[in-house]
């Protein structure tokens, strides 16, 4: 998962200064190399890829002048109705949950739930990429690996 999010960080960076895709090919040991120095230095690159999207996520909204209309609870509440809209997708699925022709609409839903929650954190002038690491952290004292390894309890059910 780290390293997913550090190689996603990387190929942003890539992307931004136009050097890896052109000059250094993925799986080379160059790549591996910058992957490697990024993993040491990179711990803003999630943030700064954050940042970078949510630039854009404000600029859709400033543009339509919305600001006026983004209220915390109103934000809220069509974060709620985009997931239920991701929860819809699987209504009547039955069996077929692992539905791959659906991944698409997935895919638009799940990006209106992100957006949202973008939205939210900026009203709240909160750090994303903050508050998800400190989540981790208390999910990760919540749930111990040693006692929640391939174990669904609830945290306050595990011994
Ligand atoms: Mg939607």
């Amino acid at each position: 998962m780290l390293d997913r999010i550090y190689t996603n960080s990387l190929d942003y960076l890539c992307r931004k200064r136009k050097f890896c895709d052109e000059y250094i090919n993925k799986g080379t040991y160059v790549y591996e190399l910058i992957r490697i120095i990024y993993i040491f230095l990179g711990v803003n690159l999630m943030s700064d890829s954050i940042k970078e999207l949510k630039k854009k996520i404000l600029q859709f909204r400033d543009d339509r002048d919305w600001k006026q209309f983004h209220n915390p609870k109103d934000l809220a509440i069509s974060l709620s109705l985009e997931a239920s809209e991701l929860l819809e997708i699987f209504q009547w699925s039955g069996d077929d949950l692992v539905v791959a022709q659906k991944r698409d609409k997935v895919k638009e839903e799940l990006a209106d739930v992100m957006i949202y929650a973008m939205l939210i954190a900026e009203a709240y002038d909160l750090d994303v990429g903050e508050i998800i690491e400190q989540k981790l952290d208390a999910n990760n004292k919540k749930y111990p690996v040693d006692k929640s390894f391939g174990n669904a309890k609830k945290y306050t059910e595990l011994k």
